[in-house]
């Protein structure tokens, strides 16, 4: 299962969009920059940055996938973004 990160607007902000696709399982992962999981996947060599997701559905609507991220940005207390 290959990870493919797809991620909207500017990649070095703290609080930012990340939709992660995998294709073995159809589902798209929404999460955040913050959410990275440092150091998993090491050694492994082929894996990009792993992330805890949002939430994760089949199908997303680009509004409902952005709802969902605001939301975890009203959670965190940031003013990021
Ligand atoms: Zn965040």
């Amino acid at each position: 299962m290959q990870p493919r990160r797809v991620v909207f607007e500017d990649p070095s902000l703290p609080h930012q969009i990340v939709l992660t696709m995998h294709q073995g399982s159809h589902r798209i992962m929404v999460t955040c920059n913050c959410m990275r999981i440092a150091g998993k996947g090491k050694g492994s060599g082929c894996r990009a940055a792993t992330y805890e997701p949002i939430e994760v559905r089949v199908r997303w609507e680009a509004a409902e996938a952005l709802a969902v991220w605001r939301a975890h940005l009203e959670g965190a207390g940031a003013d990021a973004a």
